[in-house]
């Protein structure tokens, strides 16, 4: 058995050499030319049914399938250890799609664990597309299922405060109700949740797995089962991922482990720095805080991600985050640069006010830079907050 490293620079790659090419190709093409009616139409029957392309068929059209994305897949499901995975246009895409191939059998209950991403708190939270959820702390999970719920849903680590949740818990407390797992943060490098029993494993693929900060995506790794209900999804509401973006992910998957490895070293230098500044009041990052023991058993390590709170409050991480030069002041994350923002004013702006990060809090997305030139811009924007 190869080592992850191996697979990263070669999954989805196994059909180039009978192609004669060394990379894969960028299909771009929006339809396919059909052989007959007949095997054009059987085609079209399987792909809008969530199928996958039968052996030799034509693809049809590329809301259906795209070859380029799907060696993405391939790719992906491979370091995720799942049968399958679907790639879309977004990863807030990719959840829409999970809640409406699990809602689709008149079931419409979720749970869900605070903290989550703010765009997958705010679709919960409205109830937009036509489902009813009820947070719950993991210990409540088991008593917050009900006959009607479809999905149980949770981060590790949760963004942003970094709180690790042990999966083969909740998925216990789930019991027949398929668990999602936000694995954005984590990466398929650090952490498999379906190997602790997970169902859904969903990605913000615009995060580490694109890596430089230019292709927006999600994906969701999975059983085929659920494979074909969510490329069913994808196929008849069109949020697919345009063939670019899978040519890009894919080659970032290549560069994965090292990235992940590399910002990760960068993020436990950091974290043990900032928590020695008197400016400084709490770091959160799972390498100095984990309580359940989930570093090492549940994921492989703490990873890039972390998140610091400062003294005096909103004015003075606003100061921080202002103040920055080699860090960019910026959402997002897992990119090979440094960035920084402060989560209650941004990317979980529209939380409710009762589960909003502390205001105090102030996001790092460690990057490949130096750690030293990272501190010493650290040190100035603390300096002058
Ligand atoms: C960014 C993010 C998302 C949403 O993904 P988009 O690609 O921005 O739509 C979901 N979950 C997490 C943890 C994220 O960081």
């Amino acid at each position: 058995m190869t080592t992850v490293d191996t697979r990263a620079v070669h999954a989805g790659r196994e059909d180039l050499t009978a192609l004669g090419v060394h990379v894969p190709p960028i299909d771009l093409s929006t339809t396919n030319p059909l052989p007959s009616i007949d095997d054009g139409g059987d085609a079209y029957q399987t792909l809008a049914t969530g199928g996958p392309l039968p052996t030799g068929a034509s693809a049809v059209y590329q809301r259906l399938w795209n070859p380029t994305v799907a060696r993405f897949e391939t790719a992906l499901a491979e370091l995720e250890g799942t049968a399958e995975a679907v790639a879309y246009a977004s990863g807030m895409a990719a959840l829409t799609a999970a809640l409406l191939a699990a809602t689709r059998d008149g079931k419409r209950h979720l749970v869900a664990v605070r903290p989550l991403y703010g765009g997958t708190d705010h679709v919960l939270a409205t109830g937009l597309l036509g489902t009813e959820v009820s947070w719950a702390h993991p210990d409540q999970v088991a008593a917050a299922i009900r006959p009607d719920t479809a999905l149980v849903i949770a981060e590790t680590p949760a963004n942003p405060t970094l709180d690790l949740i042990d999966i083969a818990a909740l998925a216990d407390a789930a019991g027949p109700v398929p668990l999602l797992i936000d694995n954005t943060v984590a990466t398929p490098i650090l952490q498999q949740p379906t190997r602790h029993g997970a169902r859904l494993v969903l990605h913000s693929a615009t995060k580490s797995i694109g890596g430089h900060g230019d292709v927006l995506a999600g994906a969701i790794a999975c059983d085929a089962e659920w494979a074909a209900r969510l490329r069913q999804v994808r196929a008849l509401t069109g949020a697919i991922l345009h063939p670019l973006g899978g040519y890009l992910l894919h080659r970032g998957l290549q560069t994965l482990p090292l990235r992940v490895r590399a910002q990760q070293a960068g993020a436990e230098k950091l974290a043990a720095w900032l928590s020695d500044q008197p400016a400084v009041t709490r770091v959160h990052h799972p390498g100095l805080d984990d309580p359940a023991g989930l570093v090492g058993r549940q994921m492989s390590g703490p990873g890039s991600l972390l998140a610091f709170e400062v003294r005096g409050g909103a004015p003075a991480a606003a100061a921080v985050a202002s103040a920055c030069r080699l860090i960019t002041h910026a959402v997002s994350l897992g990119g090979v640069d440094t960035l920084i923002q402060h989560p209650a004013s941004l990317t979980h702006r529209p939380v409710e006010a009762d589960a909003k990060p502390d205001v105090a809090l102030l996001r790092l997305s460690v990057g490949l830079e130096d750690p030293e030139d990272l501190r010493d811009d650290l040190a100035r924007a603390l300096a002058a907050s």
